[in-house]
């Protein structure tokens, strides 16, 4: 959008870098405070990055420095669930719940606890759907050993847009809270509107002790992510330590600060969470269409994040093989079709799972909505004959 390059390159050419850590400036104190105006209390204070990576990273640091300075050193452990994804440094791929990303590295990995994260389509009622998982892996690890559990609130490509109940999350919320864990909501996928709301966890009536943002936060201009704290953590940090022990060159600095800053700026103006909300019924009638198909098992999401699993046998919801790459096969011909989508392998058993994530533009138009399903009804036939 023209208004964010210019705001991106206004910036340039007025102040370019500032160190962030001993230095702030007039972009990062706006998107800060734009955030603020966006969230609810007591979600007051971001930290500014590059990547969702790092962002994560940055949580995880944050969550145990919270815990040293409160008197309760024990507090390590961050527990995450399986299918997830929450990034690929190291801390960040430790997290994640994404076999065929971890595999080589895994010597390298923190063994950190993972349960699994509902699947309400495969097994719905289950532990993980009802947050027993949860407080059994609490009880297993040893509270006193817990740090924070991380969460993407709406599950990203790794499980396929899961939308989990509300009562889901104020349990987890509730067994946090029993158990002094901290609650990262990792919404690097699914901030700033995606959902049809400014974050997913609004749709659960709750809210994190420390939220993670990415990608929706500068519209693609600029490398920047957010990690947001609450009151009660940056409290503890100023009567502690006086900082957060964490530094990186381009943390805050001004030009991607400026691009997150007319980003919001676009979205708030433009009512484009709203366009998504609107939007969000006509994009999955248009999907539930490819429900004809036999190979498609399920069509699911929120706003305009959706997922098309596909399935070898609809009855019992059995996955292909994954030597047969359906997923990737579907989405080149797509892609030959002039369609983008994402696809996703393995998320039933960390081997087999195919899954197609269709996440289309806030602006998209109603016809464009009619093409995206016929495209991709058109390349999910053709593969399925083809076996
Ligand atoms: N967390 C989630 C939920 C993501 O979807 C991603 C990226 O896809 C990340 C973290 C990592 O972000 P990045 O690729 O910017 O490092």
């Amino acid at each position: 959008m023209a208004e964010i390059a210019a705001a991106v390159g206004a910036q340039a050419r007025q102040l370019a870098y500032v160190n962030g850590t001993q230095l702030t400036n007039a972009p990062a104190e706006e998107l800060a405070a734009e955030l603020a105006g966006l969230l609810p209390e007591p979600l007051r204070y971001s930290y500014f990055l590059a990547s969702g990576s790092e962002a994560i990273e940055a949580a995880v640091k944050l969550a145990r420095q919270f815990w040293v300075e409160s008197g309760r050193p024990g507090k390590w452990k961050v527990i995450s669930r399986v299918p997830s994804y929450h990034g690929n440094t190291l801390a960040a791929l430790s997290l994640s719940g994404r076999e065929h990303y971890r595999r080589v590295y895994a010597p390298l990995l923190t063994d950190f606890p993972r349960i699994p994260a509902p699947d309400p389509y495969r097994h719905p009622g289950c532990a993980a759907c009802t947050g027993d998982a949860l407080e059994e892996a609490i009880e297993r690890a040893g509270a006193d050993n817990v740090a924070a559990f991380i969460a993407e609130p709406v599950g990203g490509s790794s499980g396929g847009a899961v939308v989990p109940t509300a009562a889901y999350f104020r349990r987890v919320a509730e067994i946090c809270r029993k158990n002094d864990v901290l609650f990262i909501a990792d919404e690097v996928m699914t901030g700033l509107g995606r959902t049809g709301r400014w974050f997913a966890f609004e749709h659960f009536d709750v809210v994190p002790d420390v939220l993670v943002l990415g990608k929706g936060l500068n519209g693609g201009y600029a490398p920047l992510s957010a990690v947001v704290a609450s009151r009660r953590i940056v409290d503890a940090l100023a009567a502690g330590s006086g900082a957060f022990n964490h530094a990186q060159t381009y943390s805050h600095t001004p030009v991607i600060c400026a691009a997150g800053a007319a980003t919001l700026r676009y979205l708030r103006e433009h009512g484009l969470v709203e366009r998504c909300a609107a939007m969000s019924p006509r994009l999955f009638a248009a999907l539930d269409g490819l429900r004809a198909i036999p190979a498609v098992g399920d069509v699911r999401g929120i706003g305009l994040l959706a997922a098309v699993e596909l399935v070898s046998d609809r009855e019992t919801r059995a996955p292909f093989p994954r030597r047969l790459r359906v997923a990737e096969r579907v989405t080149a011909r797509a892609l030959a079709e002039g369609l983008i989508v994402w696809p996703n392998a393995g998320h039933v058993d960390g081997e087999d799972g195919d899954l197609l994530m269709v996440g289309p533009p806030f602006t998209i138009a109603e016809d464009e909505i009619a093409e995206i399903a016929r495209r991709l009804g058109a390349a999910i036939a053709a593969v399925a004959t083809e076996g």
